[in-house]
């Protein structure tokens, strides 16, 4: 348990939360599902969002606007996406145990190794 702490980027009150404090946290996760709500009902829900919705949601409730890193250090980005650990031309699927949530340039980075 670390007692890191760091200002929320909405208000600066420093919190143990990645990136924001536990108030803008909730608020930023309802804004987040309003824009999620309306983005499927524009028709955006192709079979590709649905399975990695849950996948960036659950990794935004438990880490908020925070990226693992891809070969950098862990890091707050709010451009979080979903995408294929072992990628589709390799055989890799669209389960949720292939994809890795990483902020684009995290992702970028990664598809240039592959
Ligand atoms: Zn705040
Ligand atoms: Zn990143």
């Amino acid at each position: 348990m670390s007692n890191r702490r760091r200002p929320c980027l909405d208000c600066g009150i420093l919190t143990r939360n990645p990136s924001r404090c536990d108030a803008h946290q909730a608020e930023w996760q309802a804004r987040q599902d309003r824009i999620r709500g309306s983005a499927t009902q524009r028709g955006y829900g192709s079979a590709w969002q649905r399975t990695r919705a849950p996948v960036l949601a659950a990794h935004r409730r438990q880490y908020g606007d925070w990226c693992h890193g891809w070969g950098v250090p862990a890091h707050a980005a709010s451009d979080l996406t979903a995408d294929h650990v072992v990628p589709k031309s390799r055989g890799g699927t669209d389960t949720p145990g292939n994809l890795a949530v990483l902020c684009r340039s995290c992702n970028s980075r990664k598809h240039n190794h592959e």
